[in-house]
């Protein structure tokens, strides 16, 4: 099977890069081919926190998010030890929880609605470049294309085959969902988290370069809490407690036995400013190039890198020249690429600055000049992104 454009996976990252495609170059919509190994409504360990940036990217691509079932978060908690940051934006919600698999299901159906094909249960098995296209052998034979893009996620198949001696930059996580009230029988204290998602640094002069988050979220319109931990690994050259210790003793405080729950744990590849970000005829979007490592956060980045891929794939069937030379470049020029650089250099000061007394000084003391800081370079890049 021969297209133009091979998008391998369907995630946010690989949809939003058909969708703006379709929108910059809409000659090229019936040549591409967007290849996922699942079906969806397909599950995707994630928190599904969305914030505003996802959303002006999406609105101008003509979608409306709120047609995702979502629970909206009206303000959000960055605390040390419980005291810390309020985080609101006026007028809306702070964010947005979806479950993945209605946001990822919708988004294909609006890919879909736009004339772009998807062939689901289709896994990719290898990548391979060379001077005329490449050649992508999946469980359902072989397909041969001009280009491809790698939008297969943190453990994807496509930086493997072109990359595979790059070292990478990879964060645990771990994840919990439980209803919204513990057990009665419980010491743990509630009260109000209704509305609320928690950021906890706490762990982090425990060498967890991370944090221990809970948010509001709905299974099937049931209201739910989903927990979970996210460790950037930057601090794991010291000893550092099991990466469940901190989630339930978190979880614990409020009444919660993790032990009770099933814990999911998935990688997330995160950005550094070394990331190669394509090869000739092969280009990468999302995970695949590395989501925001201050808090692994993907879903906005990944619908980012998209639109930044498009506009490159475009221009390189204007010029018929594939070698993907200045992606690099043009990724860390755009809003996106600036916001990612910025939350890379504040990761490694944030947490590798992991006493106690700064943790206080960061979460509790400059909080002015952190929500400053926050709305200036590491929020509100969707807007800047062109
Ligand atoms: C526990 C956890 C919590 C998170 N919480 C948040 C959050 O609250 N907010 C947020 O913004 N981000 C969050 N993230 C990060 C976010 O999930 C990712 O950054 C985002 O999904 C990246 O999108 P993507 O399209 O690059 O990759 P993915 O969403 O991983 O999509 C990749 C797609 O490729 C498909 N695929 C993989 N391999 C193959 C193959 N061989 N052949 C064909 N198809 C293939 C997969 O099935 C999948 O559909 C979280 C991640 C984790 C692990």
């Amino acid at each position: 099977m021969e297209k133009d454009v091979l998008i391998l996976g369907g995630g946010p990252g690989g949809l939003s890069t058909a969708l703006h495609l379709q929108k910059i170059a809409p000659h090229l919509a019936n040549r591409i081919l967007i290849l996922e190994k699942e079906h969806y409504p397909r599950h995707k360990l994630c928190a599904g926190g969305l914030v505003e940036d996802a959303e002006v990217i999406l609105e101008k691509l003509g979608l409306d998010v709120s047609e995702v079932p979502h629970v909206d978060v009206e303000q959000i908690h960055f605390d040390f030890e419980g005291n810390g940051i309020r985080f609101r934006v006026p007028g809306k919600q702070a964010m947005r929880v979806v479950r993945r698999n209605e946001f990822d299901a919708w988004l294909a159906e609006k890919t879909r609605e736009l004339g772009i094909e998807i062939r689901e249960g289709v896994t990719v098995k290898s990548v391979i470049p060379d001077n005329e296209g490449v050649t992508i052998e999946t469980n359902q034979g072989d397909f041969r294309a001009q280009m491809v893009v790698g939008a297969d996620g943190s453990n994807g198949i496509t930086r493997r085959c072109i990359l595979s001696n790059e070292p990478v930059s990879t964060a645990r996580v771990l994840e919990v969902i439980t209803p919204t009230q513990p057990s009665p029988k419980s010491n743990g204290f509630w009260g109000g988290r209704e509305g609320v998602a928690y950021f906890e640094f706490w762990p982090v002069p425990d060498n967890i370069a991370g944090y221990v988050w809970d948010f509001p979220t709905q299974l099937n319109g049931e209201p739910m809490r989903c927990w979970g931990i996210y460790d950037t690994n930057v601090l794991a050259d010291h000893s550092r407690p099991a990466l469940k210790e901190p989630l339930a003793q978190e979880m614990n405080q409020h009444g919660f036995e993790l032990d009770n729950y099933e814990i999911k744990g998935y990688p997330i590849r995160w950005y550094t400013p070394w990331n190669t970000a394509s090869v000739p005829r092969v280009l990468l979007v999302g995970d695949s190039v590395g989501a925001d490592p201050l808090f692994g956060e993907g879903i906005s980045i990944a619908l980012g890198y998209g639109l930044v891929a498009a506009r490159e794939i475009s221009e390189s069937f204007r010029r018929n020249e594939f070698s993907f030379n200045g992606y690099r470049r043009r990724l860390a020029r755009s809003a996106l690429g600036q916001a990612l650089f910025a939350r890379w250099v504040i990761t490694h000061i944030v947490y590798t600055m992991k006493w106690k007394w700064f943790q206080i000084f960061i979460w509790r003391i400059c909080k002015s000049l952190v929500l400053f800081g926050a709305r200036v370079f590491v929020l509100n890049w969707g807007k800047r992104l062109r």
